[in-house]
């Protein structure tokens, strides 16, 4: 009944749900950035997660920031579209936020970690699929170390991780390799282009 819900309002307003994801450190953040700045139509979606505030970050902006009971308390009402465990934390999209959205006729994009990608296509096959590449591996690495935001073990877990999503990617719609900043900005703005001329 929900997914019907969700798949009405969509068809109705001719919208297209596009979900980003990527490793944790390939610069999917300033690709996304770079995008909304050339198309403000579009609107990010903000995630539910239980990681603490980083330096800089303000709740109900980056994300709504919940306590693991809050987030249990979610899942058990049945409120996310789609939650996972990343790194030791959890993250969520809530439904009522994505239907305000979609309401309001904004065009979403989610950026969200493959698992909750995939979910999001099993609920919603119409959603588009995009994952940002590192160039290589090493980079990843170099990228996630020269930011200085985690520590040693985060980052490991955070290596590991990459290395699943790669895997993970296989199952996308699109994949855009972030080596140059400028060429995956319009690489993303093609793709979301051809998508919403199909639509
Ligand atoms: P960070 O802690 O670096 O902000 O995010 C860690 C990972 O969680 C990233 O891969 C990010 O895309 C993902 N993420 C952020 N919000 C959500 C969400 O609502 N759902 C899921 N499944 N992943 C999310």
């Amino acid at each position: 009944m929900q997914k019907f819900f969700f798949q009405c309002i969509i068809l109705l307003m001719n919208k297209k749900l596009y979900v980003i994801s990527g490793s944790s450190g390939v610069g999917k953040g300033t690709v996304l950035k770079g995008f909304l700045q050339r198309n403000p139509q579009f609107m990010l979606s903000i995630s539910c997660t239980t990681r603490k505030p980083r330096p800089g970050e303000v709740d109900s902006v980056n994300y709504f920031f919940l306590s693991p009971e809050e987030f249990k308390d979610c899942i058990e009402k049945d409120k996310f579209l789609e939650w996972a465990e990343f790194a030791g934390n959890f993250y969520g999209t809530k439904k009522k936020y994505i239907n305000q959205c979609l309401e309001e006729g904004k065009d979403i994009i989610l950026e969200i970690d493959t698992k909750g990608a995939l979910q999001v296509k099993k609920r919603m096959p119409e959603a588009v699929l995009i994952f940002i590449c590192p160039p290589s591996y090493e980079a990843l690495e170099n990228r996630l170390r020269g930011r200085h935001t985690e520590d040693e073990q985060t980052i490991q877990k955070r290596l590991n991780e990459a290395k699943i999503e790669l895997e993970r990617a296989e199952n996308f719609d699109y994949k855009i390799v972030n080596d140059d900043l400028e060429k995956a900005i319009i690489e993303l703005e093609n793709v979301i282009k051809k998508e919403r001329d199909n639509a």
